[in-house]
């Protein structure tokens, strides 16, 4: 999946038909029940990707498939109910949710919108279920956004993304808003119900400690594209590419002396713009890693152990 948005006009020195590569081609598979981990800075295009897949944003090239269905071609209508196995839970439950609706007209807006457990008495009940799935007491299905907690919150957003018993969820960053003592909370939460479910989750989050507890496997995406992807062992234990080591040096280990002894690899410089991004690898203006052939040559990802993918010339042993 490619997407591109058109440079803003202005009075930046560009050629006409620049774009912005927000989503560079990317491709990745998620099987039913398992959780794919979507994880790099912010700028990354990995948000975008998320939005792509669903076409809440339109995909500019490339194509979304789910159970052999084309997303990418379906028209409006059929979208539409393709959407009730597609859906989404965002970052800020807050800003998500209409503050004048009460939870459980919140929660039931998609069961109105796809027609489902008609008449208010069903509609209640399945509310109901709805929040009890998520920890919620139903009797508080009247109250408004404001009288909970941010974690309740983010409940209130899985329950309404439950509503139409999806089979995908993208996950958008969905603990970054919450105090840490809540984020382990709703990460169980959403581990247990993709148990008791059957989800599928893209889980997209800017730190590997945050996707490595709940993800089977994990997408590494740098400027638009995705560099490494790896089952969540293999990737934390013999990461491939030199970015993704920077990104593990940054998760905080279990043991305090481990801790203190390991070396954190500071990325120098920011994102280059993903309107001009840097000849040959993208990622050679901050890799502590790249010699000549990185300026010239794009690498393109290769596999490096059973379903391990990486995109560096490096060899495995070489990229710290
Ligand atoms: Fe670094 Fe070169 Fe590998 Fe890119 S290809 S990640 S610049 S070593």
């Amino acid at each position: 999946m490619r997407v591109h948005f058109p440079v803003a006009a202005g009075g930046v020195r560009r050629r006409p038909d620049a774009v912005v590569r927000a989503v560079d081609g990317v491709s990745f598979t998620v099987a039913a029940g398992e959780t794919l981990g979507l994880v790099g800075e912010s700028g990354c295009g990995k948000s975008t990707t998320g939005l792509g897949l669903l076409r809440l944003v339109e995909p500019t090239g490339g194509r979304v498939s789910v159970r052999g269905t084309e997303v990418t071609a379906l028209r409006r209508r059929e979208l539409r109910a393709m959407r009730r196995q597609l859906t989404m839970i965002f970052q800020d439950p807050y800003a998500s949710l209409d503050p004048r609706m009460t939870i459980g007209s919140v929660v039931a807006e998609p069961l109105a919108v796809h027609g489902l457990h008609r008449g208010s008495r069903a509609r209640r009940h399945r509310v109901g279920e709805l929040l009890e799935l998520v920890g919620l007491d139903p009797d508080h299905a009247h109250r408004h956004p404001h009288e909970f907690s941010g974690g309740q919150r983010q409940r209130v957003g899985i329950a309404r993304a439950l509503a139409c018993e999806p089979e995908l969820i993208v996950a958008d960053e969905p603990i970054a808003a919450l105090d840490v003592s809540i984020q382990a909370q709703i990460i169980n939460l959403l581990e247990d119900l993709r148990d008791e479910l059957g989800l599928s989750y893209l889980f997209i989050a800017h730190d590997l400690a945050a996707v490595g507890h709940l993800s089977d496997r994990i997408a590494v995406m740098y400027l638009g594209r995705i560099v490494e992807v790896a089952d969540r062992a293999t990737l934390f234990a013999r990461p491939a590419h030199p970015y993704t080591r920077a990104l593990l040096s940054a998760v905080p280990l279990p043991d305090p002396v481990a801790e203190r002894a390991r070396e954190r690899i500071i990325l120098r410089g920011s994102v280059p713009s993903p309107a001009d991004p840097p000849s040959g690898c993208n990622f050679r203006t901050r890799c502590p890693a790249a010699f000549d052939r990185c300026a010239v040559d794009d690498p393109v990802l290769t596999l490096r152990g059973d379903g391990h993918l990486a995109a560096c010339h490096l060899p495995d042993d070489a990229a710290g």
